[in-house]
């Protein structure tokens, strides 16, 4: 069995006390996990940072973003070349990225394609926002996100699906497990049918939006439930653990 990958997204902030504060406190919880995969994905300017924090540690590093080309004059970007370096993962396509700096399917579809070059696991984010929702239309959103996001893809290696609807995002309310398993099943199918059973092995499928200490227990434990992006909730190095010391305890 896979172990249930935790993944935290610091977004543009940094845990309150500091980030050395937040290892001392989160290291030495992360030995000998058997059941948990942890990862954290801070801004660009920390990341060789962490890696050397990280070093020895089972805490795998991301990114949270990249740009599609190699290099080049691309101000303000980054690339997987420069990323490769450092981090085993990158998040592509994430709501906040696909709303407030326009990013398309279409260039997310580049952005999988140049992750999956070099030796970065695309962490793929999907979802619907309310008024989709409201319209019946999750499944047809998060179907055809996928199919464009991956269209430049013949077989992953490796490649995690994070299911984000929008409304549940920062909001305190995570979607019900019952809104949460019917997509996983979405995303699964749609995955079978692009890259045939082997999918199971190489694509995971987590969950993100307001997940916290107190409402993991019911989301991990739901059918073919791979792990969890945590946005707020990982900033605070108490809660991120909590969160992992409750998925040990119910994976035991
Ligand atoms: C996210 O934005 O990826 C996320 C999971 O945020 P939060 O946990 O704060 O809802």
């Amino acid at each position: 069995m896979d172990k249930k990958l935790v993944i935290a997204n610091w977004k543009m902030n940094i845990p309150s006390k500091g980030i050395d504060h937040f290892l001392k406190s989160v290291i030495p919880e992360m030995t000998n996990l058997q059941y948990v995969q942890p990862g954290i994905c801070p801004p660009y300017l920390f990341i060789p940072q962490l890696f050397e924090l990280l070093d020895n540690s089972s805490i795998l590093l991301g990114a949270q973003n990249l740009h599609y080309e190699d290099n080049g004059a691309f101000t303000g970007e980054i690339s997987a070349q420069l990323l490769e370096t450092y981090c085993s993962l990158v998040i592509i396509g994430h709501s906040e990225r696909r709303h407030l700096f326009h990013e398309t399917d279409e260039e997310i579809s580049k952005k999988i394609q140049t992750a999956s070059h070099f030796n970065l696991t695309p962490i793929l984010c999907v979802g619907e926002n309310i008024t989709e929702r409201k319209n019946n239309l999750s499944s047809k959103i998060v179907t055809s996100q996928l199919i464009t996001g991956l269209s430049k893809i013949k077989k992953p290696n490796k490649l995690i699906i994070a299911y984000e609807p929008l409304w549940a995002i920062g909001s305190g309310n995570a979607a019900t497990p019952t809104d949460i398993e019917l997509m996983v099943k979405v995303i699964r199918q749609v995955m079978l049918e692009k890259f045939g059973v082997e999918s199971q092995n190489t694509v995971q499928i987590i969950y993100g939006g307001s997940v916290s200490e107190d409402n993991i227990t019911k989301i991990i434990t739901l059918p073919n439930m791979d792990g969890v992006l945590v946005g707020n909730a990982s900033l605070d190095p108490l809660q991120y653990n909590n969160i992992i010391k409750n998925i040990e305890t119910i994976t035991t």
